[in-house]
């Protein structure tokens, strides 16, 4: 496929942006406390525009410190003294012929008195539900004064005009996902009864106030975005045909081009959307909304296909393409493109692990910054580049799943000769299972990119071929990387040898059940083993000796799965030990007996080490990565082995 539209040219008021690509505002907490941008979010934008992307916009910035604050290491624009380093930000990016816009934010209902020292603002004193609770804010807000609304009219035109004096191209207000702008939009959210309220032409007027005082304050020529959610997707929220209105609203008032998305903290799964939505999901909203504007309109969320992105440009559906974790996942995916390079782009997966579950994980200095699951350079960019080896070494890697095909990849990439060793006929390990249960086969992805780079970096990859002492001695190595994986844990319960007991790997590998099951083991391989079943038709108990399950999800996928369950329906008993297994079902530690065919144990990964010892020596350097390092998921193994072979 020839990518004509995506790479072709566009404007918006006069900016001409080299390609149609947009980088999505992610907020990425690289800042500091001060809101000043640093070292490290110069280097994470830098490599994206490298990358060839047309215009990056810059994650949400605070506007009002503090009460619109979201994240405590937010950027901001709301202080003079912020303006240099937004320089710096500018002019790097600028060195690659890439523009950048800042997105000016008020986090509104969404700030939390524990970061921002107060009671949140919104438009009225409603909030929201941040459905399944997992998610900071929450509070009861109190309702802006006409006086204070006008007042943050001005602090959005402030924040435009540091923008502008730090030399960028454009902004972009963030009307969407919650936040005080939409907090005004929203009809369930706005009950003002002031100018700020009422109809939609009345809820419309701080985003419209905003829009105007930018616009006379930083002149005709100069690009001013909007992103809207489309739907906010809660009961009584913002619906399309309002959003529609709202944009021939505020285009009259001067806004340039629309960045349309959907969602807010009460429909969270939707303002990141993982891989339980369809690729362009949401892209008919952006098409709604064109109908109705003559500005460039922008669609973002789950495009991380270009084939997808060319097909909506040349459908008409919208003239821009918004990518967000595309590019956290591969800053070089829009010149992959430009150069035919398609099929080396590291597909993202909308696992969510890394850029957003990460979010809400505070590490051992109190951040909580941003990463990805297969891109562990996301925010080292320096600091993790890749060195050509000194010294030219034999390594030997031991098993091909993810983390073996990571460390291979690294290790030849940096000069090494790389021989990988696969007892199996095919590569990808425990990822051929990840991938089968409902919405998963995004996880393919991880391997299929994988598997093209062992090639372009010629590495030997023997399949079929299980690994011995003899046969890695024979092989002469001079690095030996263990990557052999784990097994699935078989606890000592009475009964567990029966016949009627299996693995949930060996459910999914394609071995059958009866009619009515026991998943044995709440985390996410049962649970989504269970929702295998379900689908199938299959009567499922899920049985966790734990109050929680699913506790290894990333908060998203998780609300949406423990939806799901009350769909098939699947019984989930927390809190029960299962104390014998019998022939036709489970006793629990109660003494309750739960009947089923087939019980499938799902209890967790206990490490595949066998090797390690016999490999022990002082012949060569050894390394285990992966499970067989230490049981945990992609991200764990792919980011150990990733930094095992940068330094072998
Ligand atoms: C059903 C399921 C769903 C999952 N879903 C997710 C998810 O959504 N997100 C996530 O992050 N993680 C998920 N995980 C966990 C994740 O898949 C694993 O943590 C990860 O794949 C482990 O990779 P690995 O390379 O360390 O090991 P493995 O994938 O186990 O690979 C080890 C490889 O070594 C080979 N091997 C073993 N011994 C030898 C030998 N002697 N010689 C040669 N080869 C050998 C094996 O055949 C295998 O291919 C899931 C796991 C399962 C089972």
């Amino acid at each position: 496929m020839k990518f004509e539209k995506l790479l072709s040219p566009i404007e918006i008021n006069g900016l001409e942006l080299k390609n149609r690509m947009s980088m999505a505002p992610m907020v990425t907490n690289f800042a500091t406390r001060e809101g000043v941008v640093t070292q490290q979010l110069k280097d994470y934008y830098e490599e994206r525009a490298k990358g060839g992307v047309g215009i990056i916009v810059v994650e949400a910035c605070c506007v009002s410190y503090p009460i619109g604050l979201s994240t405590a290491q937010q950027i901001g624009v709301y202080d003079d003294r912020q303006i240099p380093g937004l320089k710096e930000l500018v002019d790097v990016i600028h060195r690659h012929d890439c523009k950048i816009c800042f997105q000016l934010h008020h986090a509104g209902h969404r700030a939390t008195r524990s970061l921002v020292g107060y009671q949140p603002v919104s438009a009225s004193e409603i909030a929201d539900k941040g459905r399944w609770n997992q998610w900071i804010g929450g509070e009861s807000p109190r309702a802006l004064t006409t006086g204070e609304v006008e007042e943050m009219v001005k602090a959005f035109a402030a924040g435009a005009e540091r923008a502008k004096a730090a030399g960028a191209d454009a902004v972009e207000i963030h009307g969407a996902h919650g936040y005080l702008v939409l907090n005004f939009l929203s009809p369930l959210y706005n009950r003002r009864t002031d100018k700020y309220g009422g109809d939609v032409e009345g809820r419309t007027t701080f985003a419209r106030e905003i829009t105007q005082l930018i616009r006379k304050s930083l002149g005709n020529e100069f690009p001013i975005l909007f992103r809207i959610s489309g739907e906010e997707s809660v009961e009584g929220g913002l619906e399309l045909e309002e959003a529609q209105t709202i944009c021939s609203i505020l285009e009259k008032a001067g806004v340039d081009a629309f960045d349309v998305v959907s969602g807010s903290h009460d429909a969270y799964q939707e303002v990141i959307p993982p891989a339980d939505f369809a690729p362009g999901w949401r892209v008919y909203m952006a098409e709604a909304i064109k109908k109705t504007v003559s500005v460039p309109v922008m669609t973002t969320g789950r495009i991380q296909d270009p084939r997808l992105a060319e097909k909506i440009l040349r459908e008409g559906r919208a003239d821009l393409i918004g990518l967000g974790r595309a590019l956290v996942c591969d800053p070089e995916f829009p010149s992959k493109i430009a150069q035919g390079r398609v099929d080396e782009i590291r597909r993202c997966i909308a696992c969510n692990r890394g850029c957003i579950d990460r979010l809400r994980t505070i590490d051992l200095e109190g951040n909580s910054l941003m990463t990805c699951l297969q891109n562990p350079m996301v925010g080292r960019e320096k600091e993790f580049a890749l060195q050509p080896a000194e010294v030219k070494k034999r390594v030997v890697v031991i098993g091909g799943g993810a983390a073996g095909m990571e460390a291979a990849v690294v290790a030849a990439s940096r000069g090494h000769e790389v021989i990988l060793l696969e007892k199996k006929n095919v590569l990808g390990g425990q990822v051929t299972l990840a991938a089968i249960p409902p919405y998963k086969d995004e996880v393919s992805n991880v391997v299929r990119y994988l598997e093209s780079q062992l090639s372009k970096f010629g590495v030997r990859t023997e399949l079929g071929k299980e690994a011995t002492p003899e046969s890695v001695e024979l092989l002469k190595p001079d690095v030996v990387i263990l990557a052999t994986g784990g097994l699935p844990y078989i606890p000592t319960i009475p009964g567990i040898d029966r016949e009627n007991v299996i693995t949930a790997w060996d459910v999914l590998g394609g071995k059958e059940t009866g009619n009515t099951v026991v998943v044995a083991g709440g985390g996410m391989v049962g649970c989504e083993t269970a929702e295998f079943l379900a689908e199938k038709g299959k009567k499922v108990t899920l049985v966790e000796q734990l109050p929680v399950i699913a506790q290894d999800m990333d908060f998203v996928r998780k609300g949406m799965l423990l939806e799901r369950f009350d769909e098939y329906p699947v019984v989930i008993k927390r809190n029960v030990k299962i104390r014998e297994i019998t022939g036709d079902g489970v006793i629990t530690g109660d003494g309750e007996k739960i009947a089923a065919d087939t019980i499938v144990l799902a209890l967790g990964v206990v490490a595949n080490r066998d090797l390690e010892m016999s490999l022990r020596n002082n012949r060569w350097e050894l390394y285990c990565v992966g499970d067989c390092d230490k049981p945990g998921n992609l991200m764990t193994g792919i980011h150990r082995a990733f930094h095992v072979a940068r330094r072998v």
